[in-house]
């Protein structure tokens, strides 16, 4: 599914905007692709995502289930679920988390019922195909 975008105002559709030693030239306003979301592609793609990747709170998540989720370097991540521990805080209940740990090794402790993002299958993707396919802002299926 494509959606529509236009040429990035920051950098003018180069990708390139002011070096730093992190980044580089890379545009912070279209992460250097050079095109954002229009208003109407921004819409469809939340629609899409809600249907394809909805969204599961903490306590619901079982082994096996594919989250995703942007890591350090701001890419986004798909693993499936290997391990989900709740670490119960005996003094104060108020700060026991949920440790959720992942076939790469990486974990996140958060509090319980925060809300997470699933992966795409094949049947939700095709599903948010069929659901967003007559919306303004899709360009492609
Ligand atoms: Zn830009």
């Amino acid at each position: 599914m494509t959606f529509e975008t236009r040429p990035c105002a920051r950098c003018d559709g180069s990708g390139q905007y002011s070096w730093n030693s992190t980044d580089g030239s890379r545009c912070y306003g279209c992460s250097g692709r050079g095109r954002v979301l229009t208003a109407d592609g921004l819409a469809a793609k939340e629609a899409w995502n809600a249907v394809a990747r909805p969204p599961v709170n903490v306590d619901d998540v079982v082994v096996g289930d594919r989250l995703r989720w942007k890591d350090l370097a701001n890419k986004w991540c798909v693993q499936p679920v290997v391990s989900i521990v709740p670490d119960v805080c005996i003094v104060d209940a108020s700060h026991t988390r949920i440790v959720v740990k992942f076939e790469s090794g990486c974990s996140w402790s958060v509090p319980p019922g925060t809300m997470m993002q699933r992966a795409a299958s094949d049947e939700s993707a095709a599903a948010a195909d069929l659901a967003v396919a007559d919306m303004i802002g899709v360009v492609a299926s």
